[in-house]
């Protein structure tokens, strides 16, 4: 189903009856707020396709918003594989880049203007009797014996607090509103604490840091949002985001929580994500196995593939588990318009053509993608010694085998047929050639003569040797998250190099991430450590497509 004949989600439905009500004066205003503590995964590209998809449907704007609050886990290095990600994700926030760091003075003033309602107060408490304190969902919890501080010495307190005066988790300033409440989050939640920390933008100006909590609804009011797109463990958080911003009498921006993506066989936590990097399970944040975008990118997938998968899911409030199946038919589908097809040889097997004379070379017509004509045709040369797979060939066929075995016919791609005469093993029985014969009646078609096997293949004379990068799950389990241990089901086969293929010479200048279809072997991609000389190739995915096999199962069980 396309986006157009879709019905919209719930989210839109919202948005659309309040600006068709005249709320908001018709403005849509979303944001897309990353905490820069790790890179963008898939789950981030739900969101985003949502809160930018969302504000172009109702010629609204959508903001790029760091939540930079917390100094000790964020980094520039964050900040800028993000921007780069949303932009290579085909999305752009035009002038409205923020940071809630830049509201830090705001907030300030604002929590002093709450101490002096007599709605925050200095606690002495230390973060364990804070928690202490806090109760459970059965218990009610207990008022803190600095609650009753006045107005005046909360004042002087939260001050001396960001004058430097007290050492890193010796007092926080704390919202007063019900410790009885059944909502935990409205226990007096801590707005700030201390941090004798560098802050990537802000340096050593604060030694006080707010908390995500007290940041966020405010942040959203500054920048005028009108909807407040988040994930569902939100929802929870939302009185205490009316409490804060009706204390104030600011700008209140609506908050719709949908549920957050879920995607098989891999982990979505940046936690989670940061420890694999750390420990060197992957190669680093753009490893191709990893689910972020930097990944995806590296292994191959497009833009437009994934804006398709993330319409697909839609959005709902319901938790469930995506099959990653669905993700790989979507760039599937888009690379098998878009990529042109080559021929390489992953696992080489030497043939000679014995009638073949030894110095000639031709130069057959390839097509480039047979979906688009328009990408055309290029040259392949054909010699007399070529590489094909191996497992293209048999010595002992099992029945309907139609490829090569002794005395057996299969056609070239774009080539001739040839018949295999004969072969040579080494000293421990391995075959390490195999002879032919060619019929020159037969190029590219040209004969009435029919066999019922083609293989690809390229010459062994032109062809360029390459490296070629095959993955699997990263996981061995579709929900490795609800193992305690979760690393114990790392894949230990998720990747697997081939360092002895050859491609076609027509890739000696493919650029870096460029796509190609490895006819009959599946979508690959150019390594960014690929070279002049060594080329390197990513699989992105195979050909054999699994998603409507599951597709039709999930529709079965009702799923
Ligand atoms: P983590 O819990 O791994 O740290 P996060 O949700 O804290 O992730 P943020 O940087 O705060 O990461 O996320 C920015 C935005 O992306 C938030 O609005 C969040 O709701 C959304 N988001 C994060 N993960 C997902 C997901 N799996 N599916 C959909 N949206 C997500
Ligand atoms: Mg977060």
């Amino acid at each position: 189903m396309s986006s157009t004949e879709k019905s919209p989600d719930f989210v839109r439905e919202i948005i659309a009856a309040e600006i068709a009500s005249g709320q908001w004066d018709g403005r849509v205003v979303t944001r897309f707020p990353p905490e820069p503590n790790g890179y963008l995964h898939i789950g981030h590209a739900k969101a985003i396709c949502l809160d930018f998809g969302v504000a172009a449907e109702f010629g609204g704007r959508c903001h790029l918003r760091f939540d930079d609050t917390n100094p000790t886990k964020e980094q520039v290095e964050y900040v800028e594989s993000i921007k780069e990600d949303i932009r290579w994700l085909g999305f752009d926030w035009g002038e409205h880049l923020y940071y809630a760091s830049d509201y830090f003075e705001q907030l300030y003033q604002w929590a002093v203007e709450l101490i002096q309602k007599g709605l925050a107060y200095v606690d002495d408490l230390s973060a364990d009797e804070i928690r202490e304190y806090r109760g459970t969902l059965t218990e009610p919890g207990r008022e803190s014996p600095y609650r009753n501080r006045s107005v005046e010495e909360n004042l002087d307190l939260f001050a001396r607090m960001r004058a430097g005066e007290f050492p890193d988790g010796s007092r926080v300033l704390r919202a007063k509103i019900d410790m009885a409440s059944p909502n935990l989050n409205l226990r007096d939640p801590v707005m700030y604490r201390i941090r004798h920390a560098t802050h990537h933008r802000t340096g050593d100006a604060w030694c006080i840091y707010p908390m995500y909590d007290w940041a966020h609804g405010q942040s959203d009011s500054i920048e005028g949002i009108t909807h407040s797109l988040c994930t569902m463990e939100y929802e929870d958080h939302r009185p205490l985001y009316d409490w804060f911003l009706d204390a104030l009498g600011i700008h209140h921006p609506r908050q719709i929580e949908f549920a957050r993506l879920n995607l098989s066989h891999t982990v979505m936590s940046k936690r989670k994500l940061l420890q694999l990097v750390n420990e060197g399970i992957v190669t680093g944040w753009d490893d191709p196995r990893m689910p972020t975008l930097s990944g995806l990118r590296r292994r191959g997938y497009t833009p437009a593939s994934i804006r398709e998968f993330c319409d697909r899911i839609g959005v709902g409030k319901t938790q469930n588990l995506i099959a990653v199946e669905l993700l790989e038919h979507c760039v599937r589908e888009d690379l098998n318009k878009r990529a042109p097809r080559v021929m390489a040889v992953l696992h080489p097997l030497h043939v000679i053509i014995e009638n073949y004379p030894e110095d000639q070379v031709e130069e057959l017509d390839a097509v480039n993608n047979p979906e688009d004509a328009s990408m055309g045709t290029r040259k392949v040369p054909f010699t007399r010694e070529l590489w094909i797979e191996q497992d293209d060939w048999r010595e002992h066929p099992p029945t309907k085998y139609f490829r090569l075995s002794p005395g057996a016919e299969v056609r070239l791609r774009y080539g001739y047929i040839i018949k295999c005469v004969g072969v040579v093993k080494n000293e421990r029985g391995e075959i390490v050639q195999v002879r032919c014969t060619y019929d020159p009646a037969t190029r590219g078609g040209a004969t009435d003569r029919k066999v019922k096997g083609t293989i690809h293949w390229v010459s062994a004379r032109y062809a360029l040797p390459a490296e070629v990068r095959l993955y699997d799950h990263l996981f061995l389990t579709p929900k490795p998250d609800e193992d305690e241990n979760w690393q114990a089901q790392v894949n230990p086969n998720s990747l697997e190099r081939l360092t002895n293929c050859y491609v076609e010479p027509a890739l000696a200048n493919a650029a870096p991430l460029a796509h190609f279809q490895f006819e009959r072997t599946g979508y690959f991609n150019v390594d960014p450590d690929s070279a002049a000389g060594r080329l390197v190739f990513n699989r992105t995915v195979s050909l054999r497509d699994t998603w409507s096999k599951i597709e039709k199962k999930e529709a079965r069980s009702g799923g």
